[in-house]
């Protein structure tokens, strides 16, 4: 009906809390119904709902200090319940099961518990369920953090073949401008070999973590890999399917997506934070690798490998001009890879299938 399977939509604390941080409970109700309506048209939706921390703020009054980390810590372990409770009940009432999948990015870092994941959030869209995913707030709290939800929508996309995801927070999307401006527009489409980070504004939400800059880096990454992606407000009537009928009334930037690459590379792409070393290359292998052509990076083109890597780990690619290009899984280990730095015919250090160029 709307010429997509699966469809992930990430909503924000700030769609989901009143100017004084309490839940708006209408708000989550009418995004369950229109959910509802989605799931009951055969769609299958992976829910990434933020809120658990703004939602136990108001829950509990704390005697004396806390540091950041412990009140984040509380916070998120009474909110994430509350907010759970509240998406059961109004699904309930559509005859819907949801359940709560919370996670780390460390969890994600190896292959195999990516695809453990995977296949959680797989055998949950099987039976109907709709998963709602959260970061694990109360044990994430190291710099392995995501930036913020919007990349772990993005990577859950990405890991569950996604057609498209919807970032929902309380703007209409990217604007050409201040969006104070009264002569600021929307961008309502973006395509990927425009890069506007130039207009956007580095202001942060005030209940979430997130802000419109790391949305739109997500965006355009999760587009590059085939992906659409739509950035709208969550506060807008009907807003989601609105947006899968592509009513042309309603305001949002939608990232025109990429060719579709395939599951690994998509793991690699968001594997940044776990990359054990580094490769760098000259300029003729940059070029080769950045030609439309599948290329994989041979010896041949190296000039430094740097850190210690077993083979299969992930590492990133530096281009002569220091420049990070891309990350791979290398066939080789660090030892082995700077001993054929700039030899000729060994077999490639990254496999063309193991490469991901930004
Ligand atoms: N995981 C956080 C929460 O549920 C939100 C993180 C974010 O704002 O992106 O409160």
């Amino acid at each position: 009906m709307y010429g997509i399977k699966r469809l992930a939509i990430k909503i924000g604390s700030n769609v989901l809390t009143r100017a004084d941080g309490t839940l708006d409970l209408t708000r989550m109700s009418s995004l369950v119904d229109q959910i509802a309506q989605l799931h009951r048209n055969g769609l299958e939706i992976i829910l990434i709902s933020s809120g658990a921390v703004a939602s136990g703020r108001n829950e509990i009054k704390v005697k004396g200090r806390l540091d950041d980390v412990s009140a984040r810590q509380l916070y998120a372990a009474v909110g994430q319940a509350k907010l759970m409770n509240r998406y059961y009940d109004f699904f309930k009432e559509h005859g819907i099961a949801c359940g709560q999948v919370l996670t780390t990015k460390e969890s994600l870092g190896t292959r195999r518990h990516y695809l453990n994941q995977k296949n959680c959030v797989g055998v949950m869209l099987e039976n109907k369920v709709i998963p709602i995913m959260n970061e694990n707030d109360t044990i994430a709290v190291t710099e392995l953090m995501f930036t913020d939800n919007d990349e772990l929508s993005g990577m859950i996309a990405a890991m569950m073949d996604a057609e498209a995801l919807i970032i929902l927070s309380n703007i209409d999307g990217i604007y050409n401008g201040s969006p104070g401006d009264s002569e600021a527009e929307i961008i309502r489409e973006i395509d990927l070999s425009n890069d506007i980070t130039d207009y956007i504004q580095t202001g942060k939400s005030t209940f979430g973590r997130g802000g419109m800059l790391t949305k739109y880096r997500i965006a355009r990454k999760v587009a590059g890999e085939g992906i659409e992606v739509i950035i709208a407000n969550g506060k807008t009537e009907a807003i989601l399917p609105r947006l899968l009928e592509k009513n042309p009334d309603v305001l949002c930037s939608r990232f025109i997506p990429a060719p579709k690459v395939s599951g690994i590379k998509k793991w690699i792409a968001h594997s940044d934070s776990f990359a054990k070393g580094e490769i760098h290359i000259n300029a003729d292998a940059a070029k080769a690798l950045s030609d439309e052509k599948a290329t994989s990076l041979l010896p041949i083109g190296i000039v430094a490998v740097k850190g210690a890597f077993e083979k299969d780990d992930i590492v990133r690619i530096y281009d002569n001009k220091l420049r990070q290009i891309g990350l791979g899984k290398v066939s080789y280990n660090s030892v082995n890879a700077r001993e054929l730095i700039g030899k000729k015919g060994n077999k490639p250090v990254i496999h063309y299938d193991y490469l991901y160029l930004e």
